[in-house]
């Protein structure tokens, strides 16, 4: 799951994870700190030190440095249980390397209704003004790699309909093609 930053993608996975016990979401490593009332588990928080050992010992399966703020972001190798997708919610840069790697991926990149919406969002998780307009700025390059790379492009308009829409589009990429009659 993919897209700029402020659509919202992280409350739409957790609903998502939550629905479909079968999921498998990936815990990212990040440098950023953690923000006030942010959940200790909501990634695993590291200094740039121990970040870039793992990166250069191999253990992400992508990594990238968020052009917003500058903080390094990466997927460990994942390790789910048998028969469980994995779930990944990452930045483009992010997605383009899990692509390269896994082609069968399935990236679905997530938009906000408009930008206006996105900087709500954005602001009432206590974003400063001047990393909203970064971020906004940034994010209509984003939208356009992402658009590129996406096998759907879901619009996080409203909660319940946007989840159903992934949950929809999941199974599509699950289900096996019907027998040729
Ligand atoms: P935030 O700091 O707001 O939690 O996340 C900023 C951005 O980093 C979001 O777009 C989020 O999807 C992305 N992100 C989170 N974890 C990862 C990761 O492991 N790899 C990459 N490439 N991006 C990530």
């Amino acid at each position: 799951m993919s897209g700029p930053g402020g659509v919202g993608k992280g409350t739409l996975v957790s609903r998502l994870c939550e629905r479909d016990p079968s999921l498998w979401l990936s815990r990212s490593w990040t440098t950023r700190p953690r923000r006030p009332g942010e959940a200790a588990d909501e990634y695993t928080f590291v200094d740039r030190g121990r970040f870039r050992t793992r990166a250069s010992e191999g253990g992400f399966l992508e990594w990238a440095e968020l052009a917003a703020n500058g903080e390094l972001y990466g997927t460990p190798w994942p390790d789910p249980a048998a028969g469980r997708d994995v779930v990944l919610e990452i930045d483009v840069q992010g997605a383009a390397q899990v692509v390269e790697r896994h082609p069968e991926a399935v990236v679905v990149l997530v938009v906000a209704p408009s930008a206006e919406e996105q900087a709500s969002r954005m602001r009432k998780r206590g974003d400063d003004e001047d990393h909203i307009a970064r971020r906004l700025e940034l994010g209509v390059r984003e939208e356009e790699w992402g658009r590129r790379l996406a096998a759907s492009v879901v619009v996080n308009d409203e909660l319940d309909r946007a989840v159903d829409e992934l949950a929809s589009i999941l199974r599509s990429h699950r289900e096996p093609p019907a027998p040729a009659s």
